[in-house]
């Protein structure tokens, strides 16, 4: 027994031929080992990408207190509580421009936004509620200690953790890394992966078709697919379903990349000749997956890269790769955060037909109804040939393993496909 079957088996629910999604999942988790190697890029280069240190402060964001309003800069403790308190106004702090000076009590400074707490005061008064006379400030009752002024290290304190390496860099942590006045960060090294078409019936684009043939459109969603995870990609084109091609293309593949992706080739009848080449040349289980669509599934290693064999079907290849391979590879990426895309409830307009005993993922259009709730209904064919049904979904109706039918207005799960990268 190979050891990557060694360890599948101790999964609770293992069976290769009914394998339920969650347990295909869970197998692909215990297995997949993040990598490591880091490299050093530009702050903004690092959009993105997965983090490879631990960010701690050495500063404090903000560095100093400072005013949170345009007003008045004052000591809490001159103010009445009972009645206006006359203060004069001994001098002015603009953001970037701090006062130079003491503020003894009686005496107030004109601050503007960001200006540096001038020493000595410890509150500002909004400059709307007070009334200047010249130098001569009116400030009414009712302000509090402490009111409008921002905290030195409020937002990022000295020594604090601000960020954990494996997570994802967004916009937010660019700004978040530059208010610490970094320059550089580690980053994880880009995962190369490597994808390939298989069957004989395929024609490439910008050829003539000949009867029987169809043109290689798997190639182009899983292009799609793969470049939105940011990932380097070696595109090995179609391989016919050749023995001594497909073990040619395995190699040069497994020589260079992370992981390979292929497509078609893993069904019932093609299944024999690609499990007799890929058992010999590295690990690889063969699942029949609990799914629809999207069954048949190759996962394994091939010399130092994961595998994961797609089904054919322009369907099941996108299903499958974002049920199983989104997650494995960046998991691989080392990402450390909560990556799992979010289900949302929402009702069904139509019934829906499901059998239990597997998960569908059908494809959905979530949309608002006239009374602005919103609702999801299918796409038209949902046959695992028909791309069209992913290209109008702006989503997945995701029925779980044991639900049966839906009836109109029930509450179904749905994975939306864009959401906020
Ligand atoms: P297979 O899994 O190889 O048996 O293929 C299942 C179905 O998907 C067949 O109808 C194939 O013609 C179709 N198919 C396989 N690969 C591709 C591809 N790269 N582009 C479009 N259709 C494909
Ligand atoms: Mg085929």
């Amino acid at each position: 027994m190979s050891s990557l079957q060694q360890i599948v088996s101790c999964i609770d629910g293992y069976d290769p031929d009914a394998l339920p999604v969650e347990t295909a999942r869970a197998a692909i988790r215990a297995l997949i080992v993040p990598v490591s190697a880091n490299e050093r890029v530009a702050v903004r280069a690092s959009l993105g990408r997965v983090l490879g240190e631990d960010i701690v402060s050495t500063v404090n964001v903000p560095a100093h207190d400072n005013s949170a309003m345009d007003g008045w800069a004052v000591r809490a403790s001159d103010l009445r509580s009972d009645g206006e308190t006359v203060l004069r106004e001994v001098g002015v702090a603009y953001a970037g421009r701090k006062f130079e000076g003491g503020v003894k009590p009686g005496e107030c400074v004109r601050v503007m936004t960001g200006a540096v707490m001038p020493p000595g005061t410890d509150a500002v008064v909004i400059q709307e509620v007070v009334r200047a006379e010249g130098d001569r400030i009116v400030v009414p009752a009712g302000q509090q200690a402490g009111q409008n002024r921002r905290l030195a290290g409020e937002d990022l304190a000295v020594g604090r953790v601000v960020l954990r390496a494996g997570r994802l860099l967004r916009p937010a942590e660019l700004g978040l890394m530059a208010s610490l006045g970094l320059a550089e960060v580690a980053v994880r090294r880009k995962l190369r992966v490597a994808f390939f078409s298989t069957g004989d019936e395929l024609a490439s684009v910008g050829t003539p078709l000949k009867e029987g043939e169809v043109y290689d459109s798997n190639r182009y969603t899983l292009y799609g697919m793969l470049a939105r995870l940011g990932v380097e990609l070696i595109d090995m084109g179609v391989v016919r379903d050749d023995p001594a091609a497909l073990e040619r293309a395995f190699n040069e593949a497994a020589a260079s990349a992370d992981a390979i992706v292929s497509s078609g080739g893993v069904s019932v009848g093609e299944a024999d000749f690609t499990r007799e080449l890929l058992v010999r040349l590295g690990e690889v289980l063969f699942w029949k997956i609990a799914m629809r669509p999207g069954r048949p599934m190759a996962f394994g290693r091939i010399d130092g890269a994961w595998f994961f064999g797609l089904p054919g079907n322009p369907v099941a290849v996108m299903v499958t790769f974002y049920g199983f391979v989104r997650d494995a590879l960046l998991a691989l990426a080392g990402r450390t955060d909560d990556y799992s895309l979010p289900l949302l409830r929402v009702p069904s307009a139509t019934a829906l037909r499901k059998k239990p005993g597997r998960t569908e993922f059908q494809r959905g259009i979530l949309e608002r109804g006239a009374n602005a709730e919103w609702t999801v209904r299918i796409t038209g064919s949902q046959g695992s040939g028909v791309l069209r049904s992913m290209s109008e979904a702006n989503c997945f109706i995701v029925l779980e393993h044991e639900r049966s039918d839906v009836k109109a207005g029930d509450l179904v799960s749905v994975q939306v496909f864009d959401g906020l990268a």
